[in-house]
């Protein structure tokens, strides 16, 4: 099946909205082994909806659309669609109760025309409605040879995600027909490029295997796909044999998830003694849900003061070390422990830059302690970057350390 992806709205040619629609929908659909032919983000203009509609549809059979069927004036992707398709707009039953609902759960007072505007539907097509907002989305089946599917979807991420889930994804299952096979793994701390050479092998003995990499500070993403379930069932062990250690467990999705997920098998409990990732990591582990149940908190020590006042790290440490050090990282970790009295613990500090870097301490400047019940380590690393990628690395290598640290690794 070959699946085309349209964004419209204006806010995303101007860059005022990241395009997370197309991530969420892009993600989702690898799992079931497709990636799209083409994504396009499209202006609220009819006359480029209907030409990007248009292109779509002489290189897919399956339009995805986010985006403009609110009730704004600026929102046209249904008008424009059902113009081009020939259907004309009409008030669907169920839409129309569904949106006539929302708007008194809203307590607005009468509903205006425009509002009900949103439950128009081309005529054949399917509403599908919309648990999380206003705007139902619609599923249109073509009265073209061959058959093609568009389906619209509502533009708020929020609405977006669980109508995808829900009411995308059957329709999808129900017309696939050239299914892919795929598995993903996470594979943290080894660099994109040796994830790439230790796959090649792999690769070489599985010839119908097809594999993508995405990186980030956390992990690089591998994914295999193929047509043939038995290639990748023999792949799958494979790659499982060969990153054993770095890849993150099934189910963990983030090295924090696990991370929580191996505090918990072992009843301990973590702490955080940030400095130059300012709470980063306690983001990432706050992130996810549950997180009460081994995360304790943690200090963000950013000034000298702090680091002393409330972790203990001495004065002449401080004097004689400086706070980006592996002394200071080291007695950072023990006053956290100490004063938490945590199982485990990280501490980081380092120069994130842009300034404050001298030819002894450069800008990427960063030591991580990681305590793991009895074992403890302080380690200094050099990271390149901006200070966004500075602070993004020396979180994930911290986390990651923990991990491997918690499965049991001598480091
Ligand atoms: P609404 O009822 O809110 O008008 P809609 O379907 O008309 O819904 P839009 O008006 O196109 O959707 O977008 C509403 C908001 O959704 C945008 O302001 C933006 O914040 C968000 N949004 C739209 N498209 C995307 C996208 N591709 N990725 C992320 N966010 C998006």
């Amino acid at each position: 099946m070959k699946v085309a992806v349209l964004c419209i709205g204006d806010e995303l040619l101007k860059g005022a909205v990241v395009n997370t629609n197309l991530t969420y929908i892009g993600q989702h659909l690898l799992t079931m082994g497709i990636m799209p032919v083409l994504s396009l983000e499209v202006p609220d203009r009819p006359a480029d909806v209907t030409e990007a509609l248009q292109y779509a549809m002489n290189h897919a059979d399956f339009i995805i659309t986010s985006g403009g069927l609110g009730p704004t004036a600026d929102d046209l992707t249904k008008q424009a669609i059902a113009e081009y398709l020939n259907c004309p707009l009409e008030l669907d039953p169920r839409a129309e109760q569904a949106v006539r609902e929302r708007w008194y759960s809203l307590k607005r007072g009468e509903l205006p025309l425009r509002f009900l505007n949103q439950a128009l539907i081309p005529h054949g097509a399917e509403a599908l409605l919309n648990e999380c907002g206003s705007a139902p989305g619609i599923h249109i089946r073509t009265n073209t040879t061959p058959e093609k599917h568009i389906v619209m979807l509502p533009g708020p991420p929020a609405e977006l995600h669980p109508m995808f889930d829900n009411q995308l994804l059957p329709i999808l299952k129900a017309h696939l027909d050239n299914r892919l096979h795929t598995r993903l793994f996470h594979i943290s701390g080894v660099p994109e490029s040796r994830v790439e050479e230790r796959t090649i092998p792999i690769l070489e003995s599985h010839p119908c295997l097809s594999v993508a990499y995405c990186a980030s500070p956390e992990f690089v993403k591998l994914f295999l796909t193929s047509p043939d379930s038995l290639c990748v069932e023999s792949a799958e062990q494979a790659v499982r044999k060969e990153f054993f250690m770095e890849m993150l467990s099934d189910g963990a999705s983030t090295v924090a998830a696990e991370i929580l997920h191996l505090l918990k098998e072992r009843g301990a409990t973590l702490a955080l003694a940030e400095s130059c990732t300012g709470g980063l990591i306690s983001e990432l582990i706050t992130d996810m849900p549950g997180a009460s149940a081994g995360y304790l908190g943690g200090i963000v020590s950013y000034a000298n003061e702090v680091k002393r006042n409330l972790l203990g790290v001495s004065e002449e440490t401080l004097r004689k070390y400086g706070a980006v050090s592996a002394e200071c990282a080291g007695e950072m970790l023990s006053g956290i422990v100490e004063r938490f009295r945590s199982d485990c613990a990280i501490s980081v500090t380092g120069i994130a830059g842009p300034k404050g870097g001298t030819p002894e301490k450069p800008v990427g400047l960063v030591y991580i302690g990681v305590r793991c019940f009895e074992q403890s380590l302080v380690a200094e690393y050099h990271f390149r970057g901006s200070r966004e990628q500075v602070r993004a690395r020396s979180a994930a290598t911290a986390l990651n350390t923990l991990r491997r640290m918690l499965r049991g690794e001598k480091l």
